[in-house]
This record gives C-alpha cells, structure tokens and sequence, in this order.
C-alpha cells in the first residue's frame, strides 16, 4: 500500500484486474463471483458490452463542456429519470452526497418560502446520507460523526420505522419542513419497514404541508425489485436522490423533485462544474435502457426470492443467526457475533461480499446475476456461516 494514500479504507489484500458480468479477476489470474457490485453500483455486472460501447463512442466525441452549454444527453437522462420515478425535474451531479446535499439545499428553500427561518428535517436512526458536512450531519451514525463537530444544525433524529416518534417531534416542533428516509436502509444492515410506512410517512408529510425526501441512492434503480423501493407502496415522494447504479461505476448522482420543490433551484443557486456531461448522462441513458429492455427490476424480485429461500433454508435453524431480510437484490443476513472475518474468508473461496453494522452480512449482487451463480453465493455464504457456529 502507498503510503501517499490517505488511510480512509480498511481495504481487502487483493487488486482486481478484469471484470465481466458477475465475475472479477485479480491481478494473479484468481476469479471472484462479485456479491456486492462496488457496493450496488455494478448492476449490470463488468464490463457490460452496451455500456462499454457507450462510452468508447462517447468519450470519442465529446466528454466535458460543463453546463455553459445545452447537453442533450443531459435532458434525454432527465427525460427518462422523470418517466421512471414519476418526479418532474432533475440535477444532475457526481455522487450520491451531492444529490443528498442538493435534496437539503431544496428543503431549505422550501422552508424559507414558507416563512421558516431555520427549517428542520426529520431523519432517521441508523441512516446513511454520506460524507459531507450536511450529509453527515443528516445520518444517524455517531462514529461516522465524531471529530466532525461543529455539523450541520436542523436535523431532528427518530427511530426507523416509528411513525409514533414523528408525530411527537412534529407536535413539539413547529420548524420542521421535512422527513428524509431510505425506504430500505443499507448501510444500517439492509432495514426494511413495515409495509405501510412510507404511506404513513406521506400523509403525515401531507397533513402538515412538509416534504417528503427519499434518499434512493442505494435502494434505487431495479435493485429492490422496483425502478424505485417507495414504489412497493403507492407513494410519491416530493424529493428522491439517486446515484450508484445510475452510470454502472461513472460517476454520477441525481436529485428529482416535482411540484412546487422542483422549482425552486434557479441560475446561481445550485451547480456542478463535472456535474451531467455528455459521456455519464449517456452512459446513464444506456443504463436505464438496459434495466428496462431487460425486465431487471422483475430479475432482482425472482433472485432475491430464490437467494433468500436459500439462505432460510441453509440456515433459518441456526442459533447464531438472528435474520435474514431483504428486499429483491439487497439482502442481509444477521448474526449474533461479529462477521467481519468471514469477508476475507469469502475471498479466499472466490466470492466477494460485504459485512456492514459488523454482524450484518450485506450482499448486493449485480442485477444480470444467472440462477446457478445466485445458488453458489447461497452455498459459499451458508457455509461460512455454518463455520462460525464451531
Ligand atoms: C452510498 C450512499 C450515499 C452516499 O453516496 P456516495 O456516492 O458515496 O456519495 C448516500 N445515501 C445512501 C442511502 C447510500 O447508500
């Protein structure tokens, strides 16, 4: 490791060298079947030909003009991120954190056109929004936060999946303009809710004239088994960030509104000087053709299904294994004990995978997964599971 590198990652000993579909290739020829996709970014898997094709022929004509000009390609994305999520407009950015901190600047307008002096947002327990100052401030992991202070002030924190605690804040509180929630928390251990809760969350949102954000950064895009996990229930949020998946590894984030939060943003407020260039936004319109022409948002429900039987199968009578949960492709299996070796263990029997919250093992495989690579992952993990219980 170089040590001109800053120490921010605690990263597995190996470099990957080649990729293609599910599969990765170190740099000493060894093979890997990748169950975490750069964490849900790779959905189409390595290495996908329309998308390698994609930007060969646009990195050939043009990359960058920053955003002095019209890009095409830039409004065809917003065009099809509208028709997908049925929100009205589109930024376009460089991360997930990006998107979350245009989501923030959004609400604060929001707030402010009603009169709101220091607007507050409801967020949740155990949430992920990202690294940057607001961002952090807005999730609910004290590790992440400390040494960061001052953070961002205006953010309330409840319980997931706890309307009860909403309506108490919301009776007590008279500042708060929003609630920002993942519909199925990942970094916190792939947490899904009730049934009816973003419902819940919405006419709640509704009653008291607040915004309702989703941050779909992970949960987004066909992994859940929808294009967008709020989509299980009949809601629309105001506000939705999206990112991972969007460019299958460019970078690339997009903040979506509708309504009258969709119009707030004007010249001089908000911008990106990398944010939407031509060869991401294509390579993001190539993606969203692709997760559509090929019914992946239906693949990721039937894999999901058939990974998560497996496991509960493999192991639903072991002790040492609290839950297995999951949601389409984003599936995590919790134990009772750390799970952090079982990582390295993984690799060194070919497969890559996740551990998150130190017990939850997460797997977010690409969405172009075939069956009989789905039942390995279920065999390899069941195994080293059942490792740990000797
Ligand atoms: C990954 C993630 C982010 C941060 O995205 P970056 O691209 O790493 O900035 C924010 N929110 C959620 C839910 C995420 O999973």
């Amino acid at each position: 490791m170089s040590e001109h590198l800053m120490n921010t990652y605690a990263r597995m000993p190996v470099a990957m060298e080649r990729g293609e579909g599910a599969w990765l290739w170190d740099s000493e020829g060894n093979r890997y079947l990748d169950a975490v996709s750069g964490l849900g970014v790779t959905a189409l898997g390595h290495a996908h030909p329309r998308v390698t094709e994609t930007i060969a022929d646009q990195a050939g004509k043009l990359i960058h003009t920053a955003n002095l000009f019209q890009i095409p390609w830039q409004e065809a994305l917003a065009d099809r991120l509208a028709d997908v999520s049925g929100l009205d407009r589109a930024f376009v950015c460089n991360s997930g954190t990006e998107a979350v901190e245009c989501a923030l600047k959004i609400i604060r307008l929001a707030g402010h056109e009603r009169g709101i002096d220091t607007p507050g947002v409801i967020v949740m327990d155990g949430s992920f929004h990202g690294r940057t100052l607001a961002a952090l401030s807005a999730t609910g992991s004290r590790k992440a936060q400390a040494g960061f202070e001052p953070l961002v002030s205006g953010f309330v924190r409840v319980p997931f999946n706890d309307i009860d605690a909403i309506e108490k804040v919301a009776d007590r509180d008279p500042s708060i303009t929003a609630v920002l929630v993942e519909p199925i928390q990942g970094e916190a251990g792939i947490q899904v809710p009730d049934a009816d809760y973003l419902g819940r969350l919405r006419s709640i949102c509704n009653r008291r004239g607040w915004l309702l954000a989703c941050d779909e950064i992970q949960s987004g895009l066909c992994r859940s088994g929808h294009w967008y996990a709020h989509q299980h229930e009949d809601v629309v949020p105001d506000i939705l960030t999206t990112a991972k998946a969007l460019a299958n590894g460019l970078p690339i984030g997009a903040c979506l509104a509708r309504g009258a939060a969709a119009e707030l943003l004007s010249p001089g407020r908000h911008g990106s000087t990398f944010g939407g260039n031509p060869l991401v936004c294509r390579t993001a319109c190539t993606v969203l053709d692709v997760m559509r022409e090929e019914g992946l948002a239906d693949r990721a429900a039937q894999l999901g299904e058939r990974i998560l039987t497996g496991f509960r199968e493999a192991l639903g009578g072991l002790p040492l294994v609290t839950d297995i949960r999951g949601r389409g492709l984003m599936i995590g299996i919790e134990l009772d004990r750390p799970a952090t070796a079982l990582k390295d263990q993984a690799l060194e029997q070919g497969l890559v995978i996740n551990v998150t919250r130190e017990k939850v093992i997460r797997l977010l495989p690409p969405l172009i997964l075939e069956e009989p690579e789905a039942d390995r992952i279920v065999e390899t993990v069941s195994g080293l599971v059942r490792g740990l219980a000797d």
